[in-house]
C-alpha cells in the first residue's frame, strides 16, 4: 500500500576526498589497491540475475602494468542477447508497477554503499582497470555516480509533480510511464560513472534495460552490478551483457522490442546505431528513443586580457588529466600573441613537475592510455607531428608502450589552425596550440567552425565585454561554456553535460530532460459529472432569426 507523496533525501553533491597524504582515506584506498591488483576476478554476464558461462574468454590486464593479470571476462553471445531480451520483457511488468519510492530507494541506497563500503572498490577497480590516478577516480566513479543516483531520484519526483492545470468538473492528471519494451545501454571505457548511469536513469523510471559495458571498462562494470544487487535491483532489471559492440549490438537492434538507445561514446559508434535503428525501422513497435552523447574538439579561447597563469593551468589540467581521455578534454588552444610569452613560461614550469608512470605510485599525475589502439593512434598523430615542418613539439613528445601505454603529455605549436591535431579527436594527452593572429572576431569565428563537434569549450579574459561578446559569439560551439576555468569537470546537478553538433543529442546527462527521455507520458482526463445529451445551447431555436 502507498499512501504517500514520498520526498527523497535533497540531493547535495558527494564531496570529494582528497587522499592527501596522512589522510585515512589515503591508507584506506591504498590497503585496497593493493589487494585487488593480487586477485584475479571472473566476469560473467548476468541474466535474470544468474551468472551465465559463455566460453568467450578475455583476459583483463591494467594498461599500465599489462604483465598483471586482473583476471577475465567472458563475452556475450547471441543466444545471451536474446535470453534478455525475453528476462527483461519479463521483468518489466513488476519493476513498472513497483511504487516509485521503491525503485528510487534502490538507488538512494546503492549511493550510500557507494559513498561508504563500496567506494574503495569502486574507485581502485577504476584506477587498476582503466588506469586513473585517485583523484581522476574519485571524482568520477565514487562522487559522480552518487551524484548521478542521488540527483536523478530528486529529479524524477520534481518531473512527475509536473501535472497539466484542471478545468472546474474535470481532473487532468499526466503519468510517466516507462517506454514499452526495453532500453539498449551502451557505455564508453572512460568514466565508470558513465557506464553507471545510462543504464540506471531509465531504470529509475520502471524501464528494464539491457547493459552492454566498453572491454576495456568490464572490471569496475562488476563493482557496479555487485554494488546495485546489493542495493535490491531484482533480476533481469538490468541484464549484465559485456562483450564486443556487434556482437551484442546486432541482435539488440534488431529486436521488435527496442524502446531506446541510451549510448555514450564516439560518434562513429553513435551514428552507425542510429543508421542501423533507421534501417530496422519498420520492424518496430514503437519509435526508439536515440540519447547519444559523443565525441568532442574541446578549445580554449585565451584573449590578450587573460591572466597567462589561469590560462596555463586549464590547459595543463584541462588537457591532461585522465591522459585527456575525457570527452571535455581540451585540445585545440588559441592564444592571443601578447600574452603567449607568459603563457608558455607558466607551461614550461608546469610541465617541469608532471610525472606519467603507474596508479600504484600517487605522486603521478599523468598514467597510462587505455589500450593499444588507442597509443598506436595517438602516437601517430604525434609522430606525424614531429616529421611536419610547420608545427613545433613544445613538450613531451616520447612514448614507450614496454609494459604499460604510457605518452608523455605533448604540447604542439601548429601555425596552421586547420592542422589535423588541431581538427580531430586524438583522445590522447595533447594539446595543440595556434598563438592567432587574427582579430579576436575571426578567431572566434574560427573556432566555432574548425570541428564538426559542440561539447565543450571555454574562454579566458579578465575583460568583461570580451567574456559576454565571446559568450554570444560562440553560442553554437558549445554544450558546456566555460568562463575562466578548463571545459572538463562538469558536476552532476550543477553543469548539466552535454553538446550538440557532432557531439550528440544533448539530452543532458543528470538532468531532468534526461530522465524524459526515458518516460511515454500518458494523459489522463476525468469528468466528473459527464454530459448525458449530445445537444449544445447554440442548436437551440431563437425567434429573433425567423
Ligand atoms: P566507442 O565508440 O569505441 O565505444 C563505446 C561503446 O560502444 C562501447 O561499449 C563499445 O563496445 C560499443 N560499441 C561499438 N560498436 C558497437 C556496435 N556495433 N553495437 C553496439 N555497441 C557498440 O567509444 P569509447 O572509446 O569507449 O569512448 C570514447 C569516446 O566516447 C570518445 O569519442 C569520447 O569523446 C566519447 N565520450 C563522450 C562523452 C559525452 O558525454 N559526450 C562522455 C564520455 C566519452
Amino acid at each position: 500500500m502507498h499512501n504517500a507523496i514520498a520526498s527523497p533525501p535533497a540531493a547535495v553533491n558527494e564531496p570529494v576526498r582528497s587522499y592527501a597524504p596522512g589522510s585515512p582515506e589515503r591508507a584506506s584506498l591504498r590497503s585496497t589497491l593493493m589487494t585487488m591488483r593480487g586477485d584475479e576476478v571472473e566476469i560473467l554476464p548476468v541474466i535474470d540475475g544468474v551468472r551465465v558461462e559463455t566460453g568467450r574468454v578475455e583476459s583483463i590486464h591494467p594498461p599500465h602494468e599489462r604483465s598483471r593479470s586482473l583476471g577475465t571476462f567472458q563475452k556475450a553471445r547471441t543466444e545471451d542477447v536474446e535470453a534478455a531480451i525475453r528476462g527483461a520483457l519479463a521483468a518489466r511488468h513488476d519493476w513498472a508497477r513497483l511504487d516509485w519510492s521503491d525503485r528510487a530507494a534502490v538507488f538512494l541506497k546503492a549511493a550510500d554503499l557507494l559513498a561508504g563500503p563500496y567506494r574503495d572498490r569502486m574507485n581502485a577497480a577504476t584506477m587498476l582497470g582503466q588506469s586513473k590516478n585517485p583523484y581522476q577516480a574519485e571524482i568520477d566513479a565514487a562522487c559522480e555516480m552518487v551524484d548521478f543516483f542521488r540527483f536523478n531520484v530528486q529529479f524524477y519526483r520534481e518531473m512527475m509533480a509536473e501535472q497539466p492545470i484542471s478545468a472546474p468538473g474535470i481532473w487532468n492528471r499526466t503519468e510517466y510511464r516507462p517506454l514499452e519494451g526495453f532500453v539498449f545501454a551502451v557505455t564508453p571505457f572512460n568514466f565508470t560513472s558513465i557506464a553507471a548511469n545510462l543504464p540506471t536513469a531509465p531504470a529509475l523510471l520502471g524501464n528494464t534495460v539491457l547493459w552492454k559495458p566498453s572491454p576495456t571498462q568490464t572490471y569496475s562494470a562488476q563493482v557496479i552490478v555487485d554494488l546495485l544487487e546489493e542495493a535490491g535491483i531484482p533480476p533481469g532489471v538490468i541484464q549484465f551483457l559485456p562483450g564486443d559492440g556487434a556482437d551484442v549490438g546486432d541482435p539488440v537492434l534488431a529486436s521488435e522490442h527496442l524502446a531506446g538507445l541510451h549510448f555514450t561514446g564516439s560518434t562513429a559508434t553513435f551514428n552507425h546505431l542510429w543508421r542501423e535503428i533507421g534501417n530496422n525501422l519498420d520492424h518496430y513497435r514503437a519509435y526508439p528513443r536515440i540519447v547519444g552523447e559523443t565525441g568532442g574538439k574541446d578549445f580554449i579561447v585565451a584573449h590578450e586580457s587573460a591572466d597567462p597563469d589561469a590560462v596555463a593551468t586549464a590547459i595543463v589540467r584541462g588537457s591532461f588529466e585522465y591522459q585527456g581521455q575525457k570527452c571535455s578534454a581540451a585540445s585545440r588552444i588559441y592564444v592571443d600573441p601578447s600574452i603567449w610569452p607568459a603563457v608558455q613560461e607558466s607551461l614550461a614550469a608546469q610541465m617541469a613537475d608532471i610525472t606519467v608512470g603507474p596508479v600504484e605510485d600517487f605522486s603521478h599525475f599523468v598514467n597510462a592510455v587505455i589500450d593499444e589502439r588507442a597509443y598506436d593512434k595517438i602516437t601517430g598523430y604525434i609522430e606525424r607531428a614531429k616529421a611536419a615542418d610547420d608545427v613545433q613539439v613544445l613538450h613531451g613528445g616520447e612514448h614507450r608502450k614496454d609494459d604499460g601505454f604510457f605518452i608523455d603529455p605533448t604540447v604542439l605549436v601548429a601555425d596552421d589552425p586547420a592542422y589535423e591535431t588541431m581538427e580531430q579527436e586524438l583522445f590522447g594527452p595533447v594539446a595543440s596550440v595556434f598563438v592567432s593572429d587574427r582579430s579576436f572576431d575571426d578567431l572566434l569565428d574560427l573556432v566555432d567552425a574548425t570541428s564538426p563537434y559542440a561539447l565543450t569549450g571555454a574562454v579566458f579574459a579578465q575583460d568583461r565585454a570580451v567574456l559576454a561578446h565571446a559568450t554570444d559569439r560562440l553560442a553554437d560551439a558549445a554544450g558546456n561554456f566555460y568562463l575562466n576555468d578548463k571545459p572538463t569537470g562538469a558536476v552532476v546537478g550543477q553543469q548539466p553535460f552535454g553538446g550538440a553538433r557532432g557531439s550528440g543529442t544533448n539530452d543532458k546527462a543528470g538532468s531532468k530532460l534526461n530522465l524524459l527521455r526515458w518516460a511515454s507520458l500518458r494523459s489522463l482526463k476525468e469528468t466528473f459529472v459527464p454530459a448525458t445529451h449530445f445537444t449544445y445551447p447554440f442548436l437551440d431555436t431563437d425567434a429573433s432569426e425567423s
